[in-house]
C-alpha cells in the first residue's frame, strides 16, 4: 500500500513544531535571547511556507513574503549572533535591510519584470546575513560548533545568492531560467536549502544548549560574591584521594563581624570580594567554604610552600586599606595549613588545617599556624616568608 506524502506540509510541520519547542524553552529559561529569535524565525519560516502553498499567487501573498523572507534572515542573524556572542544587529544594516525590503514592497506595485521586483528583497536578506556570517569570521577562537555554524552560515548564503534570478518561480511567476524552474525550486532550493537552514538551526539549539548547561555548571560551582569556587564544588575536590602530595590552607577573616557593624554589610562585602581576589592569585583551587572563611587546595606543593603562601596572602591582606576603612583600623586573617601525601584523604587534611586555623584564633589571630600532627617548620622558612 503506498502511502503519500506531502513533503511541504511535513517540513512546515516540523519547522513549526521546533519553533513552538524554542518558543517554549526561551520562556522556561526565562533567559537565552537567541532561542527566541530563533524561534521567531522558525515561525516566520512556517508562515513563509503557508504563503507559498496558499497564496503565493496574490498580491497579498507577494507583498507578505517581501516582508517574511527579510525577517526570517534577520531573526537568523539575531540568533547566530547571540549564541556566539557577538551582538545585536548594527542600527545601521538594520535601517538598510528595511530600506531595501521596503523597495520591494514598491516595485511590487510597479510592472517591472517579477525578477526585478524581488531583488531587493533579497538583497535585504543577503546584507543582513552576510554582516553576521562575516562578523562570525572575524571572531576570534571559535569552538567547533562556531565553525560549523560559519561552514553553513557562508552555504546558506550561496544559496539565497544563487537564488535571485529564480525567486519568482517560487510564486508560480515568470524567471529568465522558465525551463529549469520548477525542478531546480523542487530538488535545489526547497529539498538543499531545507537541509541547510534544519542543520544551522540544529547547530544554534546545539550551541545554546552548551552554552547554557556551561552557565548553569558555573552558578552551581561558583560563588556569587567572590566567583571562587563554592562550598559544595570545594567539596567535591577534598573529596576525592590525593593523586599528589599537596596541602590545604584554611584561612578567616578576624573580627568581620566588627567591620559589618562599624561601616555596613556593603563594606564588609567588599573586604570578602578583596580578599578572595588575594587568594586566587595564589591558587587555582581557592574556595569560599563559609561566609568569611577560605580554602586553598595547593597541589604538587611542599608544606613549607604552603606556608610561604598563607603567609604572603596574611601580610598583602594586613596591609590593604578601604576607603571606608579608617586607616588606624588593619584588616587581618587567621590561616591554618595542613599537608597530605599522596594517596592519603584530603579531607583529613582539611579538618587538620580547621584545627590549625582555630589555634591561630586562639594565639592572637593575624598568623599562619601549621597543624600538629605535621612535621614542624623549619625556622628558615618561616623567617624567609617574613
Ligand atoms: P573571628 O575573628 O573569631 O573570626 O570573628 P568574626 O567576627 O570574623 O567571626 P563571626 O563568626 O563572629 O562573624 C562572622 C560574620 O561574617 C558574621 C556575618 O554577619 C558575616 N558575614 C557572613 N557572610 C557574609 C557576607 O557574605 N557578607 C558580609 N558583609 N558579611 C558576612
Ligand atoms: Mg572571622
Ligand atoms: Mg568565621
Amino acid at each position: 500500500m503506498a502511502i503519500a506524502v506531502d513533503l511541504h506540509l511535513m517540513i512546515l510541520g516540523l519547522i513549526f513544531g521546533l519553533g513552538l519547542v524554542s518558543l517554549l524553552v526561551h520562556f522556561s529559561l526565562g533567559r537565552g535571547q537567541a532561542l527566541g529569535w530563533l524561534a521567531s524565525g522558525l515561525l516566520c519560516v512556517a508562515v513563509e511556507l503557508l504563503v507559498l502553498r496558499y497564496g503565493a499567487r496574490s498580491q497579498l501573498g507577494a507583498a507578505s513574503l517581501a516582508m517574511l523572507v527579510p525577517a526570517i534572515y534577520f531573526c537568523s542573524s539575531q540568533a547566530v549572533r547571540h549564541a556566539t556572542g557577538l551582538g545585536p544587529t548594527s542600527r545601521r544594516v538594520t535601517i538598510g535591510m528595511i530600506a531595501l525590503a521596503a523597495l520591494s514592497l514598491l516595485l511590487l506595485a510597479t510592472s517591472l519584470p517579477p525578477t526585478l521586483q524581488y531583488v531587493p528583497l533579497q538583497l535585504a536578506s543577503i546584507f543582513v546575513f552576510l554582516d553576521t556570517t562575516l562578523a562570525l569570521a572575524r571572531k576570534h577562537q571559535r569552538t567547533p560548533l562556531e565553525h560549523g555554524l560559519l561552514v553553513l552560515g557562508f552555504l546558506v548564503l550561496a544559496g539565497v545568492i544563487v537564488r535571485v534570478p529564480l525567486f519568482p518561480a517560487m510564486l508560480g511567476q515568470p524567471t529568465p531560467w522558465a525551463p529549469l524552474d520548477a525542478v531546480l525550486f523542487e530538488r535545489v532550493f526547497i529539498q538543499s536549502m531545507g537541509v541547510l537552514n534544519a542543520g544551522l538551526a540544529i547547530l544554534l539549539v546545539a550551541r545554546i544548549v552548551t552554552t547554557v548547561i556551561a552557565d548553569y555548571r558555573h552558578s552551581s560551582e561558583r560563588d556569587g560574591l567572590t566567583e571562587l569556587l563554592n562550598r559544595r564544588a570545594f567539596d567535591a575536590l577534598v573529596d576525592t584521594p590525593a593523586t599528589a602530595r599537596g596541602a590545604i590552607v584554611m584561612c578567616d577573616i578576624d573580627r568581620f563581624k566588627a567591620i559589618n557593624d562599624s561601616y555596613g554589610h556593603h563594606v564588609g562585602d567588599e573586604v570578602i570580594r578583596s580578599f578572595a581576589g588575594m587568594l586566587s592569585l595564589h591558587c587555582d583551587h581557592a574556595g569560599r567554604v563559609g561566609g568569611e572563611e577560605f580554602a586553598l587546595l595547593l597541589l604538587d606543593s611542599s608544606h613549607e610552600e604552603a606556608v610561604a603562601q598563607a603567609e604572603a596572602v596574611r601580610r598583602a591582606f594586613n596591609r590593604l586599606s578601604h576607603p571606608a576603612i579608617e586607616p588606624g583600623t588593619r584588616l587581618s586573617a587567621s590561616f591554618g595549613v595542613a599537608a597530605f601525601e599522596a594517596g592519603s584523604r584530603i579531607r583529613d587534611a582539611m579538618r587538620s588545617a580547621d584545627r590549625a586555623l582555630y589555634s591561630a584564633k586562639r594565639n592572637g589571630r593575624n598568623r599562619v599556624a601549621v597543624a600538629e600532627e605535621a612535621a614542624p617548620l623549619p625556622e628558615a622558612v618561616l623567617s624567609a616568608a617574613a
